[in-house]
């Protein structure tokens, strides 16, 4: 058995368990695919890990501390921390339907204020953020550049994000917010320099300082994640630790698009996973999910989903059938090399037999 997963082309070898952060839900409105495609993959990276005879630590957060959880509770009239539970519970309920293991630790953002205040405290102390107002602010000091953001997309997807790259207590349009000062009209908690909350970038970083200590070996998410909140993520984290690289490798999923549009809200074009479970089994979503490089951008279709339940199809039949002990490992090192499932299914249902029952299992497609 191959002992080190390859991700994007950088082996990653394992002493210890591999601790694996990914950003979690903001639970203010039911799971779609798109949340889906991010949990599926990161657990299935987990399993492959497990396989190889690898421990795993996977920490998945809530996001329940953010602006349009906030107005969302406000719109169904309950109160927020209700009202994000119930959405929560939904989540999870989605998620056991899908065979997404429970993560080892599911921290919630609300109980992690303290260790927000905390980092922004270090962050003022070594010089990398600096308070205007009640407000504690972290220097972009290039990270938008290294991560090859212009200054132009840098504004859009701040803005995009609910950073306000106009704030005129920012000394840089591109510096990230660490603490908000309060508005009223939003859950607040005190700090030494005001009444306020915790921005989203700082809440991330916080829960995996406090979880996982100066790093993690793989921190996944969605690809629209990647600029603003992963880059100040990792800057808060840095500054703070001096541990670089924060993350050993990042795991950023490709998003689910529905005729070339992402999926969002604000489109209509939401493919409920509810909605998806009630017609297909779990299998068939996870391997529409699965079947294609994890880094890529792709299309729901009526036609993929018949796609990938033919292909389970074909791999139930190849292990119904004897044999295929040999085609085991070539099975697996397939999955370690950038977990390619594509060429791993392809061989197991060449090989048939015990590959090919390997493979359901790791996968989750039992
Ligand atoms: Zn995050």
């Amino acid at each position: 058995v191959e002992t080190a997963l390859t991700l994007d082309g950088r082996p990653l070898p394992l002493v210890g368990p591999a601790r694996i952060y990914v950003c979690g839900i903001t639970p203010y409105d039911v799971t779609h695919l798109g949340h889906a495609a991010t949990f599926v993959w990161t657990d299935t990276l987990s399993r492959v890990l497990r396989y190889a005879g690898a421990e795993t630590r996977t920490c998945r957060n809530v996001t329940d501390v953010d602006r349009v959880l906030t107005e969302a509770a406000r719109r169904a009239d309950a109160e927020v921390e209700r009202f994000a539970a119930v959405q929560q519970f939904r989540f999870d309920q989605d998620m056991t339907a899908l065979g997404v293991r429970r993560p080892e630790h599911e921290p919630r953002a609300r109980q992690y204020v303290a260790h927000v205040v905390r980092l922004a405290a270090a962050l003022l102390d070594g010089g990398a953020a600096y308070q205007r107002g009640g407000g504690i602010y972290l220097r972009d000091d290039g990270a938008a550049a290294r991560a090859g953001r212009t200054l132009e997309e840098s504004r859009r997807l701040q803005a995009e994000f609910g950073d306000d790259p106009d704030d005129p207590a920012k000394d840089d349009p591109r510096d990230a917010t660490v603490w908000a000062p309060a508005t009223g009209t939003e859950p607040a908690w005190d700090a030494p320099w005001g009444r306020g909350r915790p921005g989203w970038h700082a809440e991330c970083a916080a829960m995996v300082l406090a979880i996982f200590g100066s790093s993690v070996d793989v921190h996944a998410g969605g690809t629209d994640l990647a600029y603003p909140h992963h880059t100040y993520e990792a800057a808060m984290a840095e500054a703070v630790t001096g541990v670089r690289p924060f993350s050993r490798a990042w795991f950023r999923v490709g998003q689910v698009r529905v005729a070339g549009q992402k999926m969002a809200k604000s489109t209509g074009n939401l493919v409920l996973l509810e909605d998806l479970l009630e017609q297909q089994s779990a299998a068939v979503i996870r391997l529409l999910i699965l079947d294609r490089r994890w880094d890529e951008p792709w299309d729901f279709t009526g036609d993929a989903v018949a796609v990938a339940g033919a292909r389970l199809d074909r791999l139930y039949a190849a292990g119904g059938r004897g044999g295929g002990e040999s085609a085991v490992d070539a099975v697996a090192a397939a999955l370690f090399d950038n977990l390619d499932v594509p060429r791993a299914l392809a061989m197991a249902e060449d090989a048939g037999g015990a590959a090919a029952r390997v493979l359901t299992g790791v996968l989750g497609l039992t």
